[in-house]
């Protein structure tokens, strides 16, 4: 955070006025939520921009030039999920062609290849991209995408992005980064070397728990055309609302993130000293495997932590029994969550090389106070 974005405007100042120009018949301050599917044409064949909704909207196309700015990138597309987005990149690939994911990449990316893709003709494989030999050693001659996620879900793995980009480029093949954990307020993959990020917008760029979004960003040129035209003719796109929800909130996103990792690092060394706690996964600890290249790489190390328990019975007791923290799946939210991932988030890679550990139990850590938090766990874990 701090350093100049796009024209110049650093990041806090660019998530309230990149693409955000006062409404001008009215002057309303807010991008208003142009609730409509068509617009009216002068001349047969002439709309003012758009001539149906699902092409492009207002209230959409300033979500996307806001997060467009924060990310660094040309062209942000915004649409109705983190599936719908990575769904859609993925279309621009041919049956037949590869795509090297990471191991411990989100499960919905895995069952995407897996179930989805994979049967319509991706091939894929999985492996350690925490170091980057592994990833040249990994990709083939129809290698056409490199999928990165870093902080990974739900372990917190760290890739070298600019490295691991280096070696996807050499043997051609595109790198794409899932930024949903880090956000561009604590990463910016575009500016390492990476040619497309993706987000799903649900997590903390909408940060209030109260929308299914995703997004791509990207400035390649071999990218933007053939991604715009699967917008439109594949149509997985936001409505207004969700993309005005959205654009609220990348308004605070710089200040949460800051709480957000604020509270997580204070939380991780509180479990870190806790006796019935075994391992803890946060990169913000100096013992993180990750951490050196975190703390270069980043600038927060983000507001997620797991941690394993002395078994899968004494992860679900401690799931069930917090109080502040919700049962429930998602994260990035302003309200603490907690979650088992083997029989939740993660069930389906049950049995897959990805499979998590039933002893592990995940955090969202929220902008509560963090001694409520901390109170909350200690009591739960007895
Ligand atoms: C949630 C999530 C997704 C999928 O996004 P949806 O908005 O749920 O479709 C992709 N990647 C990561 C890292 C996620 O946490």
């Amino acid at each position: 955070m701090g350093d100049p974005t796009g024209d110049a405007m650093r990041f806090e100042t660019a998530a309230i006025h990149a693409g955000q120009d006062p409404e001008p018949v009215y002057g309303s301050v807010n991008v208003p939520i142009y609730q409509t599917s068509t617009y009216v044409q002068e001349e047969v064949g002439t709309p003012k921009v758009w001539d149906y909704a699902r092409g492009g909207n207002p209230t959409r196309a300033a979500f996307e030039a806001a997060l467009a700015a924060l990310e660094g990138g040309e062209r942000c597309f915004a649409f109705a999920s983190g599936m719908a987005a990575e769904t859609t990149l993925l279309l621009t690939l041919r049956p037949g062609d590869h795509v090297l994911l990471a191991d411990d990449v989100y499960g919905g990316t895995y069952r995407l290849l897996s179930k989805v893709l994979g049967p319509w003709g991706l091939a894929f494989d999985t492996c350690d991209m925490t170091d980057p030999r592994t990833v040249e050693a990994a990709i083939r001659a129809n290698t056409r995408i490199v999928w990165v996620e870093t902080p990974s879900n739900p372990l917190l793995k760290i890739v070298d992005i600019a490295a691991v980009s280096s070696a996807a480029h050499a043997g051609g093949a595109k790198v794409v980064v899932d930024n949903t954990f880090a956000t561009p307020a604590a990463q910016r993959p575009l500016a390492l070397g990476a040619d497309v990020v993706v987000h799903s917008v649900t997590k903390f760029i909408g940060g209030h728990s109260d929308l299914i979004g995703g997004a791509l960003v990207t400035s390649d040129a071999d990218l933007v055309e053939p991604v715009a035209f699967l917008v439109n003719a594949v149509g997985a796109v936001p409505g207004p609302m969700d993309c005005y929800l959205a654009l609220r909130g990348l308004k605070t996103l710089a200040m949460r993130m800051e709480r957000h990792a604020a509270s997580a690092g204070a939380i991780a060394a509180f479990l870190d000293s806790h006796p019935k706690v075994n391992q803890v996964y946060y990169p913000g600890l100096p013992g993180h495997p990750g951490h050196d290249l975190a703390a270069r790489q980043m600038t927060g190390f983000g507001g997620v932590v797991s941690f394993t328990v002395g078994s899968a019975v004494e992860a679900l007791k401690v799931a069930r029994r917090t109080e502040l923290f919700f049962l429930a799946e998602s994260l990035g939210g302003v309200e603490s969550l907690i979650e088992v991932p083997g029989p939740m988030t993660h069930a389906s890679v049950a049995g897959s090389p990805i499979e998590v550990s039933p002893e592990l139990i995940r955090l969202s850590v929220g902008v509560e106070h963090p001694d409520d938090l901390i109170e909350d766990l200690g009591r739960a874990l007895g």
